[in-house]
């Protein structure tokens, strides 16, 4: 009978250290909008669905070396403790991404969350970067207007095709269109989508600049090699300037990885590219980059891999689950 109330006591106590220790990395977060990745996977994932490659079956027996597809919450504190999360990309992954946003916000206990964000921006239609919208549907969350920001191309195709259409006419969500370079406001942080040339066969494609109060992010999940932005597009180290920290696509890392196709048959830029790019940018310590949009042949998936050991080398990072960038 003695034990019991001793238990509760160390309980409590214990209960207590958690609750300070929560309370201060909450408000050490609480300053500004910060950003939190919640994937850095190609659309396939990893492992990507049905292969088995190396890489891809060491992520099914090592937990620690799966990964979501791309994608990330824009986390900005409110009144009344209540923050806003924007999702950056609906992912077919998305179920695991609402998951990983729990500690974030509350959630009403037993029932479903009709509400879990309080909007969503898309980069362009192709399947791991907007099929996890179906899940605000109907059959599943049934968010009642949920705003989702694109490109009017892009909100053309979610209106006009099924199943999306069915969202919209449902008003599951709301479309909000912008035109690409036109900032808009989301709670303070100042959002420019930044047209970039890509496959569109349903939509265009941006990338988005997320200006905070004292940093700026730009996310750059999918983009053709480097060396076909021409005219009108701008040079492409141009949309780096004024950015603090850039995440960037790393599909590929060197051609070596695709054998039977030519270098200039690859639609991304590779990572090798990208660092000469951007290596008097990073040798300067103006600019951060982190590699995202990873394929699952990427060497730099490795751990021990010469290609992750030489982007390191070069001052680069393969982007984490889980990271943060304060915006503020
Ligand atoms: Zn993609
Ligand atoms: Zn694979
Ligand atoms: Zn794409």
């Amino acid at each position: 009978m003695q034990r019991a109330p001793r238990r509760g006591l160390v309980s409590c106590l214990v209960c207590l250290v958690f609750l300070v220790m929560a309370s201060t990395g909450a408000r050490a977060q609480e300053e500004g909008p910060w950003l939190r990745v919640l994937g850095t996977a190609q659309d396939g994932g990893i492992p990507h669905a049905a292969c088995t490659c190396r890489r891809c079956e060491a992520a099914r027996t090592d937990p620690a070396r799966r990964r979501l597809i791309a994608s990330l919450a824009l986390i900005v504190p409110g009144e009344d403790e209540h923050r806003r999360v924007y999702l950056v990309d609906a992912t077919p992954d998305i179920r695991d991404q609402l998951e990983s946003l729990r500690d974030v916000r509350d959630a009403p206990v037993g029932r479903v969350d009709r509400d879990p964000v309080d909007g969503v921006l898309l980069t362009h239609a192709h399947l791991g970067h907007y099929l996890g919208l179906a899940f605000f549907g109907f059959e599943a969350v049934s968010t009642t207007r949920l705003p989702v920001h694109c490109t009017p191309a892009m909100a053309e195709y979610l209106r006009s095709n099924g199943p999306w259409d069915q969202l919209v006419r449902l008003e599951n969500i709301a479309l909000h269109s912008h035109r690409v370079g036109e900032p808009f406001d989301l709670d303070g942080v100042r959002i420019t989508p930044i047209l970039v040339p890509h496959r569109d066969e349903y939509s265009d494609t941006v990338a988005y600049r997320f200006e905070g109060p004292e940093r700026t992010v730009l996310y750059l999940p999918d983009t053709e090699p480097w060396r076909t932005w021409e005219a009108p597009l701008p040079d492409p180290a141009s949309i780096f300037e004024g950015v603090d920290v850039a995440i960037v696509d790393g599909s590929f890392y060197s051609p070596d990885e695709l054998p039977g196709r030519a270098v200039s048959a690859i639609g991304h830029p590779l990572m090798t590219e990208t660092m000469d790019l951007l290596a008097r940018r990073v040798g300067e310590g103006t600019l951060e980059v982190f590699f995202t949009h990873l394929n699952h042949s990427n060497p730099a998936l490795e751990p021990d891999s010469d290609a992750l050991k030489e982007i390191h080398r070069r001052g680069f990072h393969v982007l984490e689950e889980g990271q943060v960038f304060p915006l503020e």
